[in-house]
């Protein structure tokens, strides 16, 4: 093969190159798991297998054929992948119909025809409705591919009709050594939960620095030195997804400092997290946690991005304060 399959989905990829050797090619399937895990990557080495016209005898893809080829360059006719449009997160009905168009049609190199929807969780009501039909009657020769790290979002029929391949996060260790193998440390796995693409991107993208600062403002906002208004102003650039991933796994560590204590966590920031958790209601914090997953709603939603950010700190200023008042008496 000439892409790698990530080490720790090789035994899941077993699995599905048995059934694609012995010719048991599911109509459907759905690859699940949590964000940096390589579904992806994973989606993508089905479709190469499929298209592959010299697959060895374990299922896996020979990287070397026309199709192998094709396919790698992203031109060919036989694979169809759906994605939603730039700058947009949703995949609207009109791609999802001109994909059963294309699923209808004969192969154009005699093999399958492969639809790939990538993340299909994004995909809207009628675009799901539309793509169902297709679940429900599949054209002869037509393999769909989901994939999607919030599977409960999809439709359950869609789910039903599909073969699920949940793919783990791998155990610390082997995420380590791939993580070192591209040239980062562990700093960003936990931030990450755990998945290494993740945190290889998280690192890259210095959210360690991001963090830094997060938790920085919420000092202040706690201490008073910040208003919620002017701390909002400072993630004005920053996209809501990557401020509440971050919040999250604040908000998060807190409740873990006050549960197990800072000889559970696994965090260069423990200091910090201390001066902050201090005083704080633990209910409290579990409905602010319920309040930040929440939020995450939004981020699919064309809404005033600032607004939330603003309603969040002061909302975490009103925790603080009335865990601090509840501690005086
Ligand atoms: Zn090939």
């Amino acid at each position: 093969m000439t892409e790698r399959l990530l080490p720790w989905l090789e035994a899941r990829w077993q699995g599905v190159a048995e059934r694609l050797a012995q010719g048991r090619v599911p109509h459907a399937m759905l690859v699940t798991g949590q964000p940096g895990v390589g579904k992806s990557a994973f989606a993508n080495t089905i479709a190469a297998a499929l298209l592959c016209t010299e697959r060895d005898a374990a299922g896996s893809p020979c990287g070397q054929c026309r199709g192998c080829h094709l396919r790698a360059q992203g031109s060919h006719p036989d694979l169809n992948l759906v994605q939603p449009e730039e700058s947009k997160r949703i995949i609207r009905v009109d791609q999802v119909r001109h994909l059963i168009d294309f699923l209808s049609l004969k192969s154009q190199y005699g093999g399958y025809r492969v639809g790939l929807v990538d993340p299909a969780d994004h995909m809207n009501v009628n675009a799901a409705n539309s793509i169902l039909k297709t679940l429900e009657e599949p054209p002869a020769g037509a393999v769909l591919v989901l994939v999607a790290s919030e599977p409960h979002r999809l439709p359950a029929t869609i789910r039903s009709r599909c073969q699920q391949l949940p793919l783990p996060v791998p155990p610390r260790e082997s995420a380590l050594v791939w993580l070192r193998e591209q040239g980062e440390g562990e700093a960003m796995l936990e931030l990450a939960g755990g998945a290494p693409l993740q945190a290889l991107a998280y690192a890259r993208e210095g959210m360690g620095e991001k963090y830094q600062a997060l938790l920085k403002d919420l000092a202040d906002l706690a201490g008073g030195q910040r208003a919620p208004v002017e701390a909002a102003l400072n993630w004005q650039a920053e996209s809501l997804n990557v401020l509440l991933a971050l919040m999250l796994h604040a908000v998060a560590g807190l409740i873990r400092l006050r549960t197990v204590g800072v000889d559970g966590m696994r965090l260069r920031d423990a200091d910090r997290l201390q001066a902050l958790a201090k005083g704080l209601d633990l209910v409290a914090l579990h409905q602010y946690l319920d309040r930040l997953v929440e939020a995450r709603r939004y981020v699919e939603h064309p809404l005033n991005e600032q607004l939330v950010v603003e309603e969040l700190f002061i909302a975490w200023r009103r925790l603080v304060q009335t865990g601090r008042t509840a501690n005086r008496h």
